[in-house]
């Protein structure tokens, strides 16, 4: 079995107190690496060699003062993985201009605001990783997530011209697409949603946060240093 190493190595995860955040946390802190989390919530369960900040993504300002403490007060940053995400479900009749706004803001303008801070760090130190969380909703259409379908979608996009314009600078930014992973985002909808998803895989179960989280820290590591703009479905065939 080949083990992950990120010892020495500092990432920079949005959404960490979260279902697939959290997993993330835990997996790379045991692999060696020092995690900062940047949440509106407080952590349930506090990890070591984690540090929590309070921030909202979709706030530029305040991405900017994340990325600025950061660089003072760690060894640097070498990943950023884009995980902060909200859903607000209504047909498109039914939508609201807000539901609309929030979902863009938080899932895909989040994703810019922490990546566009993070790059001129990339760029001096010549290297770095980033894993933005998109969905296969993003590769899809799925009925009552129009806001977001279209975010996730559009993270697609930011993630293949980031891969363009970064790789001369030794930056791999790859995107994973989970099918329905059970958390907190997911348990709020209807029992009869989650048994159609769960039919829909060829395995007859859906995600877990570890399953999404195994393929984050792969993308993030050096196993993975020849891929880039790749989008990678952790979805048990759900897609298919
Ligand atoms: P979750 O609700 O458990 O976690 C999301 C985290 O993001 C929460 O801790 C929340 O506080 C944080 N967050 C929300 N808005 C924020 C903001 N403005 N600023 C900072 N933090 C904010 O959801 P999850 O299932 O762990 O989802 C993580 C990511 O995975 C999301 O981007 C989601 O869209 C994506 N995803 C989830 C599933 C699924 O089935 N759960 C499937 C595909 C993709």
């Amino acid at each position: 079995m080949i083990a992950l190493d990120f010892k020495k190595q500092v990432v920079v995860i949005t959404g960490g107190c979260g279902g697939i955040g959290q997993a993330v946390t835990r997996q790379f802190v045991e692999a060696g690496a020092r995690v900062v989390s940047i949440d509106l919530a407080e952590p349930g369960s506090p990890q070591e060699n984690c540090r929590y900040l309070m921030a909202d993504v979709s706030n530029f300002a305040e991405a900017e003062n994340c990325i600025e403490d950061i660089l003072a007060s760690e060894t640097g940053i070498d990943c950023l993985i884009n995980n902060a995400g909200i859903s607000q479900d209504a047909t498109i009749w039914n939508m609201t201009e807000a539901q609309w706004d929030q979902v863009i803001d938080v899932n895909l303008k989040g994703a810019f605001n922490f990546a566009h801070h993070v790059a001129g760090h990339f760029r001096r130190q010549n290297r770095g990783k980033i894993v933005n969380v998109s969905s296969i909703n993003g590769l899809r259409g799925k009925f009552g997530l129009a806001n977001y379908s279209a975010a996730k979608a559009g993270l697609i996009g930011l993630t293949k011209t980031l891969a363009l314009e970064l790789g001369r600078y030794n930056v791999n930014v790859n995107a994973v697409a989970p099918g329905y992973v059970l958390t907190p985002l997911t348990k709020k909808l209807p029992e009869e949603i989650i048994a159609q998803a769960r039919d829909e895989t060829v395995f007859g179960r859906l995600a877990t946060a570890e399953d999404v989280a195994n393929t984050i820290l792969f993308l993030a590591s050096d196993l993975a240093c020849h891929i880039t703009g790749e989008v990678v479905k952790v979805d048990g065939g759900q897609y298919i």
